[in-house]
């Protein structure tokens, strides 16, 4: 198996390649061709196990065509944690190296404005934790009308950080129709539960 046959591009081909990966993990085996055809996604794996490859490939190839609006970003990647969202954009930026695709960081703990001039000039993707991004969306700084693919990481850990309701918010906000790219090392009930609500007809992909 290598990541010719999951279906991705010369261009993530090449950045893969230069990232010295030879072949997928099994949650990219398994989550990456399901994501390329458009359906839902629901993941269970652990951090250590490629997870992060097998939503941002799928997405970068998906998105590579057409380019944001200013404040309107094509995808969005909630995190629970400001080192997770930096380590998920850290990887977007070596697998899309070979793409325009324009990426805005969007966490607390620092200035708002540079923020916000990344988001004026267009940002493709926005990799976010929950609590910076609500609070740039009541300032009008971001709109989500544009979003097409939508991704949780770490369901569980937002549960266990109380992230549940910005999170329900945040999927109140975003278009119906959208892809959902869902990943959660395990699954409580309350995650269950979000899944039913705001999945249409998920994959499930478990490694
Ligand atoms: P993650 O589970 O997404 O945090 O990834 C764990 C680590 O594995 C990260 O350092 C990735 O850069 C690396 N990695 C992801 N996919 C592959 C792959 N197919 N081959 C080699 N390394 C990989």
């Amino acid at each position: 198996m290598s990541f010719k046959d999951l279906g991705l591009s010369p261009a993530l081909l090449n950045a893969l390649d230069a990232a010295g990966y030879t072949e997928p993990t099994p949650i990219q085996a398994g989550a990456i061709p399901i994501a390329l055809s458009g359906r839902d996604v629901l993941g269970i794996a652990q951090t250590g196990t490629g997870k992060t490859a097998s939503f941002t490939l799928p997405l970068i190839e998906r998105l590579s065509k057409g380019r944001a609006k200013a404040r309107m970003p094509r995808s969005l990647i909630i995190t629970p944690t400001r080192e997770l969202a930096a380590q998920v954009a850290e990887n977007f930026e070596k697998y899309a190296v070979n793409t325009k695709l324009t990426m805005a960081l969007l966490i607390g703990g620092v200035a708002l404005g540079p923020q916000e001039q990344v988001l004026n000039r267009g940002a493709d993707v926005v990799v976010a934790t929950p609590g910076r991004l609500l609070d740039l969306f009541e300032r009008g700084k971001v709109l989500l009308a544009d979003v097409q693919i939508m991704v949780v990481d770490e369901a569980d850990r937002m549960l266990d950080m109380g992230f549940i309701p910005d999170i329900e918010r945040i999927f109140s906000l975003v278009p119906p129709k959208r892809q959902t790219l869902f990943f959660s090392a395990t699954m409580p009930k309350e995650i269950q539960r979000l899944v039913d609500r705001f999945l249409k007809d998920p994959e499930r992909v478990e490694v």
